[in-house]
């Protein structure tokens, strides 16, 4: 059911956000793609905040300040992982 697979996502966002604060990286990693996973199994649309705070090069969980960099500029939001990998997201 969709409801239950979307709860299941919301879950997994909590958990990896947590890990992530926790500096446990490969945890949070591994929770960020199960989320892909659920998402993609039930063809449902990530939620917002995994999209934006999860890096699509190396699946981390984003925490601005400790793996991730934040600028905005020009009406954009770009968010760099630690990795190299960044993303640019309309300022809202
Ligand atoms: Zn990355």
């Amino acid at each position: 059911m969709a409801t239950l697979a979307a709860d299941r996502i919301d879950r997994l966002c909590d958990l990896a956000r947590t890990a992530a604060r926790d500096g446990n990286d490969e945890r949070a990693r591994s929770y960020v793609r199960r989320a892909r996973r659920v998402a993609e199994r039930h063809r449902l649309d990530l939620p917002t905040r995994l999209k934006r705070f999860s890096c699509g090069d190396c699946d981390r969980y984003l925490i601005p300040g400790r793996n991730a960099r934040v600028r905005t500029r020009n009406g954009h939001v770009t968010i760099r992982c630690d990795c190299g990998s960044h993303a640019r997201y309309p300022y809202q």
